[in-house]
């Protein structure tokens, strides 16, 4: 079995689009130290952005990743600058400083937004240029940014084989089995034969709740106003306030919160926060809501619901392989579908669920019904759908894991088979569901990506 590191898919990033926003920030800081590497002197960079990449990147701040990424910010451990602000000083300083030396860099001009390109590798395709001062091309990477923040291209190979099948659950669950192990006892089993000991396994699961827990309490009492020509306010802090006045006056207090813890860290992720991808930016409000809850009901210790991210983390692994986590390959199916799923055989791992069927029907019956979600958000800004998406998802993945705990009857569907389903309806799906902003909801109200016709003027609705 072919199962990648779990810290493939559960990792520090940036919002708000892991895609969008942190693979090509990774791309630009790849090509930087590639530049660096073959001992260029000067010259002029450019980044030319196609696909998915063009048609939403304006809303996703690509434009601004990439200036971050040659510019050598260190995003993923947090920087005192927001994204709008890095790519302001990098345009007002017209170059970037690559090992001391200046190479010519304006974002406004010299980063090219071009839906038109057809077929590329992936629908998200960036590609950087050097070139003299005459325009001749002196060195030039691709790369395809998979999802999830997994990048190839340049140094970073061919990423982590997203979309090539390795392992399924189904075999997963037959070696738990046989060796008498649960599923956190088969992913560390797995981190250890890929060289990664114990310790700092442990060491990378504390460091990842606490930043999920991390964003989740500074959007609880953030306020303000979202970026972008929605000019949406933050809503978290406020529902949060109500729900400890209004507990009477809500049905289920623990779905209220997770859909409350669910949109403090979306709102965090939409305004450019650190978040952890979980399978993706724009769905990493989903796993820490559902967790948390879970967590302060029961009063699970911390070391437990480390495992049940390992749980949670194995299930994304298993979409990512053999379908996608990209909205841009699959609609949000694979986003926030494949979220819900994660979640969900978490908190079915933590409320005590068997490994032999009951977590892998708790993530069948979250991803089930998921399947066939586009990706059409307004103005293409992961805000609308994607902030109270997150909240729907942590909500069904705690129903799926209850009733997953409460059935003792043969599955007639197994998990493998709806990441199949989802991998097949992703393919057939029109390119305008698929992280373009050029159908659904983003056509009906935010009239496509921002920049194009009369899209940057504000709502029409
Ligand atoms: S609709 Fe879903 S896949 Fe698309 S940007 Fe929003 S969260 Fe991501």
């Amino acid at each position: 079995m072919d199962v990648p590191s779990v810290f493939s898919i559960l990792k520090v990033g940036i919002g708000p689009s892991s895609s969008h926003t942190l693979g090509p920030f990774l791309a630009a800081r790849d090509f930087r130290g590639l530049i660096a590497a073959r001992g260029f002197a000067e010259g002029q960079l450019r980044a030319v952005l196609l696909g998915s990449l063009a048609a939403t990147g304006r809303g996703h701040l690509t434009d601004a990743a990439v200036a971050a990424g040659l510019a050598g910010y260190d995003l993923e451990h947090g920087t005192a600058k927001s994204l709008p602000a890095v790519l302001a000083e990098v345009q007002a300083a017209g170059a970037v400083h690559v090992a001391g030396l200046r190479f010519a860099f304006r974002p406004d001009e010299h980063i090219v937004f071009d839906p038109s390109a057809r077929d590329l590798p992936h629908p998200n395709t960036l590609r950087f240029q050097l070139t003299d001062g005459n325009g001749r091309a002196l060195y030039g990477e691709e790369y395809r940014s998979l999802g999830g923040g997994a990048v190839a291209g340049g140094t970073l190979g061919p990423g982590p084989g997203w979309g090539q099948g390795g392992f399924t659950m189904t075999e997963v669950v037959a070696a738990c089995r046989a060796r008498g192990i649960d599923l956190a006892g088969f992913v560390r089993e797995n981190e250890a034969r890929l060289g990664l000991g114990g310790d700092e396994v442990d060491r990378r699961l504390d460091l990842l709740w606490a930043a999920m827990e991390d964003a989740i309490a500074r959007g609880l009492c953030t306020r303000g106003v979202l970026p972008g020509p929605l000019v949406l306010a933050r809503r978290a802090p406020g529902m949060y306030e109500e729900l400890r006045h209004r507990a009477r006056q809500v049905l289920s207090w623990e779905t209220a919160q997770a859909s409350v813890y669910a949109i403090a860290v979306a709102e965090e992720n939409a305004a450019g926060g650190r978040v952890v991808t979980a399978p993706t930016c724009g769905s990493a409000g989903v796993v820490p809501a559902a967790l948390k809850v879970l967590q302060e009901k029961f009063d699970f210790p911390d070391a437990r619901v480390h495992d049940a991210l390992l749980v949670a983390g194995l299930v994304g692994l298993a979409v990512a392989k053999n379908a996608s986590i990209s909205g841009a390959e699959v609609g949000c199916q694979g986003e926030v579908g494949t979220a819900s799923a994660m979640a969900a055989a978490g908190a079915c791992y933590l409320l005590g669920g068997d490994v032999e069927d009951q977590v892998d029907r708790a993530a069948e019956t979250a991803l089930e019904h998921y399947l066939g979600l586009t990706c059409d958000p307004v103005y293409g800004l992961v805000q609308i759908p994607c902030i109270e998406r997150n909240a729907a998802a942590a909500v069904a993945a705690l129903n799926a894991a209850s009733l997953a705990v409460l059935t003792r009857a043969e599955d007639k569907i197994k998990f493998d088979a709806v990441v199949a389903a989802m991998r097949e309806i992703g393919r057939d799906m029109d390119r305008k569901y698929k992280e373009t902003a050029l159908g659904g909801l983003a056509s009906l109200v935010g009239r496509g990506p921002v920049g194009e016709s009369g899209a940057s003027h504000g709502p029409s609705a």
